[in-house]
């Protein structure tokens, strides 16, 4: 056999590192450790009353920053520092203690230091909304470091935007966002929508894995074999993923995905029952079986995808489940069902069922879920492998083991190159699972 060496297997790690910086959501603040972000039993910083630890341990760690950022929390009380405002001071912090010097290998040989990364300067001062946030942000930092040097504007401008640009969301086992965090290495990692790497974490510590065959791993730009990741959620239309990647990150996607036709995405649903055609709501006919649209079909159409669209922009930051079943009522025989809206729709009416835990209403949107999941993120993604995941949760916890086994092992065959094995995602919560559902299936 000559294998090549260079060939990575889906599911190889391609980075692990620790963040340059990072904070836990100011939301999370009571329930999960400032320093290794693990929710459980906590203990109050006895100083500023502001952030929470597991133990000791845990606060030694963190006090190399912690001492600087600690009096300057307890100065502003009682208002909070919002979490951008932080992640600065904390950034502030470290380049004082020499952090600038700190080097984030991708390679053997090849590292960036924080200067490295882009900060897209001049896009960042042109960014009306950006620009208005930043000044807003100047005047928190002005607070906290009152009489102490600070870097200069445009030093403070060029880390904002480092920022922007660079900080990844850190996100629990259940892919919830709990904070933000700058990592050197995988800055380095540009964006494609149909991407052919995810990142995952275990506490603040990035990974990221391929989750597809890769014939080598070229960390050159714009090599197509360099490793892509995706920015932002990809359950969007190529105009909205374009739009969003245009404005959060100043540059327009030129990836396959957004270069294909998107036929299925704003697909209508063929009058002809039984014909499962992703039609175009503008024709007048199904161009597959020859069914005739009936009349006004555009109208209506649209209609309810305008209706559809401002609903969920209402319901971005909270799904609500009366909403989510108007939308999707109005929607049945009009929308195709792999149509992007009616797929964030049960998105959302799910997210909604779990928050309520109405856990079988949770299981039949989970599932009518899966197919928008494996085509618009695709089999191997952390998102559908977790989908996966809670469909098994659910029927067990509604006494279906031998319905549960089958998405658990789908999970499991996921999450696996997702997250690789020793993951606690998979350790200590999928793996009982499935032990549970064989036991209990006995
Ligand atoms: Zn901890
Ligand atoms: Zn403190
Ligand atoms: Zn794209
Ligand atoms: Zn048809």
């Amino acid at each position: 056999m000559n294998a090549n060496k260079d060939f990575l297997k889906k599911g190889t790690t391609i980075l692990t590192t620790k963040p340059f910086a990072y904070v836990l959501s100011s939301k999370y603040s009571r329930d999960r450790c400032d320093h290794c972000l693990r929710s459980g039993k906590l203990s109050k910083c006895s100083a500023c009353q502001c952030v929470y630890y597991c133990n000791r341990s845990c606060q030694q760690d963190a006090w190399s920053i912690h001492k600087t950022e600690c009096p300057k929390l307890k100065k502003v009380l009682p208002k909070v520092v919002p979490d951008m405002a932080r992640l600065m001071t904390r950034i502030i912090i470290k380049l004082k203690q020499g952090g600038g010097e700190e080097m984030g290998y991708y390679s053997e040989t090849s590292y960036r230091k924080f200067k490295d990364l882009m900060s897209h300067y001049s896009d960042i001062k042109k960014d009306k909304e950006r620009m208005e946030h930043f000044m807003c942000l100047c005047g928190i930092l002005n607070e906290l470091f009152e009489n102490e040097p600070m870097p200069s504007y445009v030093e403070l401008t060029a880390i904002y935007g480092r920022i922007c640009i660079n900080s990844f969301n850190i996100f629990d086992l259940d892919m919830n966002s709990i904070g933000v965090g700058i990592y050197l290495a995988p800055s380095i990692i540009d964006h494609s929508c149909m991407p052919n790497a995810v990142a995952t974490f275990e506490g603040p510590t990035i990974t990221i894995r391929t989750i597809v065959d890769l014939p080598c791993l070229d960390w050159s730009q714009a090599s197509s074999f360099s490793a892509k990741i995706s920015y932002i959620d990809v359950l969007k239309t190529t105009k909205d993923r374009r739009m969003e990647l245009q404005n959060s990150y100043y540059f327009w996607c030129n990836c396959k995905k957004c270069e294909q036709p998107e036929l299925m995405a704003e697909a209508a649903m063929c009058p002809n029952k039984s014909c499962t055609h992703p039609c175009s709501p503008d024709t007048d006919t199904c161009t597959k079986c020859g069914t005739e649209f009936p009349e006004k079909f555009k109208d209506t159409f649209h209609e309810i995808s305008d209706f559809t669209a401002y609903h969920l922009q209402s319901m971005k930051d909270m799904a609500y489940l009366d909403v989510s079943k108007v939308c999707l009522k109005k929607q049945e025989g009009v929308l195709h069902p792999l149509n992007i809206q009616h797929v964030q729709t049960l998105q959302s009416a799910f997210d909604s069922t779990i928050s309520l835990q109405h856990w079988e209403e949770a299981e039949s949107y989970a599932k009518r879920l899966t197919n928008g999941s494996l085509l618009y993120y695709g089999e191997v993604h952390p998102l559908t492998g977790i989908l996966y995941l809670m469909i098994g949760k659910i029927q067990l916890y509604l006494g279906k083991p031998k319905q549960a086994l089958e998405p658990l092992k789908r999970a499991k065959s996921i999450l696996i190159i997702t997250h690789e094995e020793k993951h606690t995602l998979v350790k200590e919560h999928l793996k009982p699972l499935l032990h549970q559902a064989i036991m209990e299936d006995f």
